[in-house]
Order: C-alpha cells, then sequence, then structure tokens
C-alpha cells in the first residue's frame, strides 16, 4: 500500500483547476467538514435520480451526508434549502461531478481530498460506466 502523504495542516490553500464550462474556478484542496461524510458513499442513488422534493429530473445534487438527492440553486433550491435546514454541507453534483461545500462556499479538488474519492469514483462509474482518471496523488507542486 503506497503510504500516502498527510498534509493536515493546509488552512484555505486554493489551486485553480481548469473547469470544463466556466474556465478557470478555484477548488480547495481541504475542507475541514469531511467528518459530515456519510460512512456507507459505496451504495448511492443513481445519477438520473430525480429531486426527492420536486422530481426535477436533472443535474441534480447528492447530500453526501444523508445521500439525498435535491436540486440545484438554479432550480427550485432543493439542496440550498436542504443545507440550511440540516446543516448538510457537502454535495455532489450528478451532472458534472463537482463536490461543493455549503460550509466552505468552495468548490473541492477531489484529486487533492482522499476522502472524498471513493464516493467520486462510485458516481463516475454508474455515470460513464468506468472508473475516473485519477491524477497521481503528489504533495510536492
Ligand atoms: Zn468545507
Ligand atoms: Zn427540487
Ligand atoms: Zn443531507
Amino acid at each position: 500500500m503506497a503510504d500516502k502523504a498527510s498534509s493536515s495542516c493546509a488552512t484555505g490553500e486554493v489551486e485553480e483547476v481548469y473547469g470544463a464550462e466556466s474556465g478557470w474556478v478555484e477548488a480547495r484542496n481541504s475542507c475541514g467538514h469531511l467528518q459530515s461524510l456519510s460512512s456507507d458513499l459505496h451504495h448511492i442513488p443513481s445519477p438520473d435520480s430525480p429531486c426527492t422534493r420536486c422530481q426535477h429530473s436533472a443535474e441534480n445534487w447528492l447530500c453526501l451526508s444523508c445521500k439525498d438527492v435535491l436540486c440545484s440553486r438554479f432550480i427550485n433550491k432543493h439542496m440550498l434549502d436542504h443545507h440550511q435546514k440540516t446543516g448538510h454541507c457537502l454535495v455532489l453534483s450528478f451532472s458534472d461531478l463537482s463536490v461543493w461545500c455549503f460550509a466552505c462556499e468552495a468548490y473541492l479538488n477531489v484529486q487533492k481530498i482522499q476522502p472524498l474519492q471513493p464516493v467520486y469514483e462510485v458516481v463516475h462509474l454508474l455515470k460513464f460506466g468506468e472508473r475516473p482518471p485519477f491524477l497521481p496523488i503528489n504533495s510536492s507542486e
């Protein structure tokens, strides 16, 4: 097993990640809310699941704390509402598989935050039928 470099002292470390549509977006390489991740993220709803409240069918988000599927702030804001009511802050987009933290108010860099990788891998597999091409993790960059 490869030893994983643990850089837990990263505070507000930000790296630029190339976003598919919107150009350069900032994604954080650390997040202090990973303890709220569900303990079972291997069994998650299908990426084409509708919003559990309004049945909106596309571009929904998955709550990584309770695995609820809810629509985006551009539709009926059910995920935002869920966050405000429950405090669940880590969500994954079924449309582009990006991970957003409401508490950090930032996208998270899945390539650099290992606890997010298993669920990312599962969603990627469900959506595209193959595992994601993870970059090799290196701490010297
Ligand atoms: Zn966070
Ligand atoms: Zn909805
Ligand atoms: Zn939740």
